[in-house]
């Protein structure tokens, strides 16, 4: 009795996209399909291990076979199987949003050629089987299930499942190659030494036996036993394919750069080598391996709130767990790896995992361990270090940040920064070094764009006095500042900030007894803009620009702007203080108002104040009396 049944939508869409594709590297099909059978084994042998109904075995093997006649090449495991409803489920129906997902990212691709590559991150690999094959055949049985199932589609509109013979547990797929045509020949897997190669290159380190019965030739025999010259007979042998040696369990000087990043290509699916590879070998309180890679490019969805951390979790060899995020603290959650433990014992629960002393130790020490690798890469090439900070330095800062600052002190030497002085970024350590005689702070300005921050006009005395100045432009910069406090005991300084101490004492006494003998025209402005400011004075720092606002005490500006845009706090506000240049022209024209026409001066107060606000980059307040305010003085200037 069979059924037919329909693909849903998504599935269908992917299925015309795998069998239309152009696609030239179709031979992944092959590392996908061993990829599923490995799992499967995987499933079946943590069952035995922790549940009675399943029997203890170490016959674990996948087994290629090829039916040149037929044009079919065939995957078999003796895995965890599936059942009727795994079937639907998970050949029939793609559950998990991984099709749509997929098929966003093709279609956002420039590449579609290559990227078809990364399918087995979005959980659909299996369905690169119909880009080789017209037709797939799927014969499988579970434990659980007194018979077996057989699933068979020709990636059209619908499957077909019916009950099958199937007297062992297991899934055997069968791929029908489809006809050889210009673009491509399917013939060629067929063959024997692709076969062979694709195994080594894709599957190399599945801890399976892949096997497959391989012809061979020796001397023929006379009927005494003794060979016969020049004549030999084939003969069919079973032989495995793969090395099956866990990289991670070799030997560390035995393992090539290479290897480490041809294995993470192949687990991850990734094309490209990760900036970060090492392979971790402890022997002490704990043991454990592990290979931790940091991608070169950020991983795909990392800034989604449904982005998965964490590292697979191995014990002794067997796997437990894809994504254990116990083993990677939030500020690392972009790396990549595995661990594997023997210490870790096989029957815990997941709940149990989570408190798990072991595992927090092993976690602490993945955490030093990769820190340390960036620290190298930072001191070995730098070039490249920076390229991995442009990727993921917001995650470094986020980590300074969070917990209450509590890993800060692990994490400071790992920042850089672009400056005022240089082009090239530096660590806060050089910054300290190359500060210069007097100055008692470390400067920062923080703005959208390198550019922005440099026009500020905060910035004019820093260049005059020849400090450099940390440019901040991503939103978690000042948060992260505000946590380490000062570095090797050197504060944080916003150039913006209201009690900045640039100026000698009697630069300082000039500029106060101004204040001073001006006393009321500043009292004056301060009430005229007491909704805006909380003060009018005279600045210390500005050389060239007329006005500048800079904050009180608490937030900056720049922190006003990143906190509003959480909707939230669209009542959280910095203090803002007006300074007005003493050496400029303006500043003389304001006295004059003062003195001969103060009823000019409310104008010129809003206008100042205006002003600031846009060489801030922030929004004016009333645009319309502001324009009001401009074409009034324009006209009374022109008369
Ligand atoms: P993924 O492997 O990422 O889950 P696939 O499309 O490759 O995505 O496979 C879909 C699902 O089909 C698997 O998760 C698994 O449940 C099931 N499956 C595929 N191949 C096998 C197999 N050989 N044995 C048991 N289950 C399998
Ligand atoms: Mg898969």
């Amino acid at each position: 009795m069979s059924e037919i049944k329909e693909f849903k939508t998504e599935s269908k869409r992917l299925l015309d996209l795998m069998i239309n594709s152009i696609y030239t590297n179709k031979e992944i099909f092959l590392r996908e399909l061993i990829s599923n059978a490995s799992d499967a084994i995987d499933k079946y042998h943590y069952m035995s291990l922790t549940n009675d109904k399943y029997e203890k075995r170490n016959d674990y093997k996948i087994k290629i076979a090829v039916d040149k006649e037929n044009r079919m090449i065939s995957i078999e495991d003796n895995g965890i199987g599936m059942t009727y409803d795994d079937l639907v489920q998970h050949l029939g129906t793609i559950a998990n949003s991984g099709s749509l997902e997929f098929m966003k990212k093709l279609e956002e691709s420039e590449n579609k050629k290559e990227d078809i590559d990364i399918i087995g991150q979005f959980g659909v690999g299996f369905y690169s089987a119909f880009m080789v094959g017209k037709k797939v055949v799927v014969e499988s049985r579970s434990p659980d299930a007194s018979t077996g199932y057989r699933f068979t589609s020709t990636g059209e509109d619908t499957y077909e499942i019916e009950e099958c013979e199937r007297d062992k547990v297991g899934t055997l797929i069968k791929v029908y190659l489809r006809e050889d045509s210009e673009e491509a020949s399917y013939s060629s897997f067929l063959e024997e030494w692709t076969i062979k190669s694709l195994v080594k290159k894709y599957s190399d380190y599945v801890r399976y036996p892949i096997t497959m019965e391989v012809s061979k030739s020796k001397p023929k025999l006379d009927a005494e036993g003794k060979e016969i010259e020049g004549e030999r007979e084939e003969y069919q042998e079973e032989e495995t394919l793969n090395s099956m040696i866990p990289l991670w369990k070799k030997n560390k000087k035995d393992v090539t750069k290479e290897q480490l990043n041809e294995f993470y290509k192949n687990k991850f699916y990734d094309m490209q080598d990760p900036i970060v590879s090492t392979l971790v070998n402890v022997d002490g309180n704990i043991s454990y391996q592990a290979l931790l890679y940091i991608p070169h490019d950020a991983p795909y969805g990392l800034y989604s709130d449904k982005y998965e951390k964490g590292l697979q979790l191995y014990s002794k060899g067997v796997f437990i767990q894809d994504k254990c995020k116990e083993l990677l603290p939030d500020y690392l959650k972009f790396v990549k790896g595995l661990v594997d433990s023997a210490d870790l014992s096989l029957n815990i629960s997941r709940e149990i995992l989570q408190q798990n002393k072991q595992l927090e130790l092993i976690a602490k020490n993945v955490e030093k361990k990769i820190l340390s690798e960036l620290s190298s890469l930072m001191k070995d090439d730098f070039s490249k270090y920076v390229e991995f900070f442009n990727t993921y330095g917001t995650h470094l800062k986020y980590g300074i940040y969070a917990d209450y600052g509590m890993k800060k002190d692990m994490i400071k030497d790992l920042l850089i920064y672009k400056t005022l002085n240089s082009d090239k970024e530096i660590t806060l350590k050089q910054y300290k070094e190359e500060m210069k005689e007097g100055q008692k702070v470390i400067y920062y300005a923080s703005g959208k764009t390198k550019e922005a921050v440099l026009a500020m006009p905060q910035m004019d005395i820093m260049k005059e006095k020849g400090y450099n100045v940390l440019v901040l432009t991503d939103d978690i910069d000042e948060f992260a500042l505000m946590m380490m406090k000062d570095y090797d005991g050197v504060e944080f300084k916003s150039i913006a900030s209201s009690d900045i101490d640039i100026l000698s004492e009697e630069d300082k006494k000039k500029i106060s007894d101004l204040k001073e003998s001006k006393k009321s025209l500043f009292d004056k402005m301060k009430e005229i803009l007491k909704d805006d400011v909380s003060e009018v004075r005279l600045s210390e720092r500005l050389v060239s620009s007329p006005v500048c606002l800079v904050s009180g005490e608490g937030l900056t500006l720049e922190m006003e702007r990143v906190l509003q845009e959480n909707p939230e706090n669209k009542d959280v506000k910095a203090s803002r203080i007006l300074e007005i240049n003493p050496h400029h022209e303006l500043f003389k024209a304001i006295e004059k108002v003062y003195e001969e026409d103060e009823e000019s001066l409310s104008k010129y107060a809003h206008l100042l104040y205006n002003q600031a606000l846009l060489i801030e980059g922030m929004p004016i307040k009333d645009p319309v009396a502001f324009s009001k305010d401009m074409c009034d003085l324009m006209i009374k200037a022109a008369k």
